[in-house]
Formats: C-alpha cells, structure tokens, sequence
C-alpha cells in the first residue's frame, strides 16, 4: 500500500471503516484502482481496535467477505446463530425463530469487529498496487469538474477521480460537501456493549428481550459467553454503564432472567448513543454515499452493516461493470443505477427498524397490548416467520454476485 501518492486512480473512498474497507477491497478484486481516506489509520490501534462492538453477519454478507478473501480468518471465532427468541418484557408470548425453517445454514455469525477489520486489511494489503492508504486525512473541499471530481484534505493534498465514494460514517463530511441532505431522529436511547460470562451454555440461540427502555440483545459467543447489547434511554445507558461489575451483572441479570445461569461481565464496556439518519439521496454529481453515510439505523434488528455491505455489493458490480464497458465510473447514468438498486431496500429497513422501536420502546398499555398479540400471531404463521427468517439473512429478493458468493 502506497502512503499518500498521488497517483491515477478510478476512485477515492472517504472512510476506512468497515464500509470503506470493504468497498475498497471488493474494488480492487473487480480490479479498479482506489485512495482509501481517513482521519485515523485504520492500522494503528486507535483506528482498528478501539471498537469492542460485534457484528451479526448474516448469511449472504458471509457469502460477500468469503468471495473477497475476508471471511477464513474471522471463521474460526465467528459463533453460529442458529435460533433467535424474542421476548417482551410483560408478554406471555414470545417468538421462536428456528434457523431450520430456512434451510441448513445458520442465520448468522457473531463476529467481533476488531478481528473484521483486521482481515480486510490484510486483504487489502495483498491488493497493494491497486489500493492507497492516506491516513491520517480530513477531507476539507470537494470540487466537482469535467470528467472527475477532487477532494481536498486538510493538509492541501488533492486527489482526483471520476467518483469519490463517501463511506466516513453517520456524521458524513462528504455528504454535507455534495450537498446531500439528511433526514434526523434522536432516539434518546444509548446501547451498552459488553462481553457477558454465563454459567450455562446459550446453544447457539440469540436473546431479544424488549423493555420499556429498549431492547436488550445477548448474542452468542465463543467459550460460553455472549455479546451484550445493551439499549437504554441515554441518561439511564450512561449511569448504568458505571456500575461495578457486580452491580451491572445483577441489574442485568434481573432484567433478563436466569435461562443462561448467573451472568459476569468481562469487559470493556462501551456506550453508543442512538439516532436515525437516512440521507435523502444516494449520490450527488460524482459522488456516491455506502454504509452508515447513507442510512445509519436503530442497532435493534442488528442489521446496520448487512445493510451497508448490500450497498458495497450493488456499488462493486454497478462500478467493475461499468469499467469493462470503458463507461465513466462517474457518470450520473452509472450512479443513478446503484441509487436505483438501493434505496427500496433501504427505506423498507429503515421503516422496519425506526417502527420496531418505536412499537417497543416504550410501556403505553395499549402498545404492550398490541405487542403481545403481533408476538403471539407472528408466531403461529409459518410463512410469516419464514419471510423474517431470510430478510434475516439478507437472502431476500434479487441480489448483486458478491451476495450470492459470486465473484465480480
Ligand atoms: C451498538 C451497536 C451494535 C451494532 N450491531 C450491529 C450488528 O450486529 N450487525 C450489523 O449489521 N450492524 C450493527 N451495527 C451497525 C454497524 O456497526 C454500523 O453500521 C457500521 O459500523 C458502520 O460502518 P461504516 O464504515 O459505514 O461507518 P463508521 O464505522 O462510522 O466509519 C466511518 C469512518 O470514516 C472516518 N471519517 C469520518 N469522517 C471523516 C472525515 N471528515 N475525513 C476522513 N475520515 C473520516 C472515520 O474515522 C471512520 O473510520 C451496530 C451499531 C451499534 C451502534
């Protein structure tokens, strides 16, 4: 990996998170050129290993890191999900997903993202002639021109490309320089993340128990352990985040029963406040927006990143496809085709997580009444299930080659 050249290249990627690792990876494998931005180097600690958070990866986002290279060296620590129960915290009723009523695969893999971004950057090195890294950079001005645009970073270096992809995060800078505007809700909720110790086995079964404040998630780890999200409204997330251990593990434990045995949590315990942001528009002129720069939504379906990976997915083959035909990556034709390809799928996650967490965060008698019945119906209707079992695993609808485990 070159170290801030400025040199030909088909496109820049602002952001070296997840997205932006994974985009400019699956570039590079379609075989474009790209700068890859941020303002922490994603291989030092600050940048890759200060997020203690997991990820659910659903099915077909499994089959899109093992086509790019990315997923044998997170599998042996990935934990299967196969079964998920969701419960209501007065309801009788609760919801039984059965990853069998699918098929044979898991519905997903609990899979710690420090690890993740560790192996695609190893990927990304074996690609170290067709993938800069420029860190540390702040992009400052964008400028838009014939046949390309540049991005300006804080230091006055420039880099020029027919597209610059926008993949720095929920506070996007990109966003705002393409003027692109967004739409904003404050959920008021934080989630608590924290790695739990548990007496006995989870069998491989993910925990959703919605309170009034939000909803907790214990999701399965290896060695008899479970990632904890913790949702709350924040003034309450963030008293209950200083707890002692012991005091965190019993209030924790109240809240969530004893199906798992006394709970210990291990530890770093992080806090995330919530909010939803949807920007109105995938791409401007020669700008296009990937992951939480363009949708980043309420962790309560733990869906954030398959959404961003789907992104990554349509974006790689809208790109690479383009290329081959010799098309101007920049093009408002090319850029109206991802932005056509995403955004149905997006607004129908969106709505569903912004309305579950509405329906749920909260202890208005009617609500819980209703609750309780969509639970307990939810339940009884097979097809039903089935449906939210492959929306689940992102195996639903028409999906780009890297989701179906092809290569580009
Ligand atoms: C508690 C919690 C649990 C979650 N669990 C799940 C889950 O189980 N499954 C799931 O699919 N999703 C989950 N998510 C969502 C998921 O974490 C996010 O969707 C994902 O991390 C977004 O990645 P990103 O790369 O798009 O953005 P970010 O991670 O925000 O990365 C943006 C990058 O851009 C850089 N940057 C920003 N601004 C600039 C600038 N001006 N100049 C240069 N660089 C810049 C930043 O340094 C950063 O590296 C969860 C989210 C939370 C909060």
């Amino acid at each position: 990996m070159r170290n801030g050249t400025a040199t030909a290249r088909d496109a820049v990627i602002l952001g070296a998170g997840l997205s932006g690792l994974t985009t400019a990876l699956a570039l590079a494998e379609g075989g474009l050129t790209v700068s890859l931005v941020d303002q922490i180097d994603p291989r030092t600690a600050a940048g890759g290993q200060s997020d203690v958070r997991t990820t659910a990866i659903s099915l077909s986002s499994r089959r899109l890191l093992t086509t790019l290279g990315a997923w044998d060296a997170v599998a042996s620590d990935a934990e299967p999900i196969l079964d998920i129960r969701v419960s209501d915290f007065e309801s009788p009723f609760y919801l039984h997903y059965d990853h069998r009523a699918a098929g044979d695969e898991p519905m997903g893999h609990i899979v710690g993202n420090t690890a993740l971004k560790a192996s695609l950057l190893d990927r990304l090195a074996a690609h170290g002639d067709r993938v800069s890294i420029i860190a540390p950079g702040i992009a400052a001005a964008l400028r838009r021109q014939a046949g390309g645009a540049t991005l300006t970073l804080d230091d006055g270096q420039t880099l020029t490309a027919p597209v610059i992809l926008g993949a720095d995060g929920r506070r996007s800078r990109l966003r705002d320089l393409a003027g692109i505007r967004v739409t904003t809700t404050d959920y008021r909720q934080s989630s608590i993340v924290d790695t739990i110790a548990h007496e006995r086995p989870h069998h491989n079964l993910a925990h959703e128990r919605f309170l009034p404040g939000g909803p907790i998630a214990l999701l399965p780890l290896r060695h008899q352990r479970s990632a904890l999200v913790w949702t709350e409204r924040t003034k309450v997330a963030n008293h209950i985040a200083q707890l002692d251990d012991a005091t965190f593990g019993a209030a924790l434990q109240e809240r969530v029963g004893d199906s798992l045995g006394r709970l210990t949590p291990l530890g770093p315990r992080q806090v995330y406040p919530l909010s939803l942001v949807v920007a109105e528009a995938y791409v401007a002129e020669r700008v296009a927006l990937v992951g939480d720069a363009a949708h980043a939504i309420h962790p309560i379906a733990g869906q954030g990143f398959n959404l961003g990976l789907r992104d990554v997915a349509a974006l790689a083959e809208v790109l690479t496809d383009a290329s081959r035909l010799g098309l101007d990556l920049g093009s408002a034709t090319v850029l109206r085709d991802y932005q056509r390809r995403r955004r149905f799928d997006t607004m129908t996650l969106v709505a569903a997580t912004d309305g579950l967490t509405r329906l749920f965060s909260n202890d208005i008698a009617p609500l819980r009444t209703v609750r309780g019945l969509g639970l307990g119906l939810v339940e009884r209707i097979p097809a039903f299930k089935r449906a939210a079992i492959r929306h689940a695993m992102g195996t639903l609808g028409s999906l780009p080659r890297l989701l179906r485990g092809e290569p580009l």
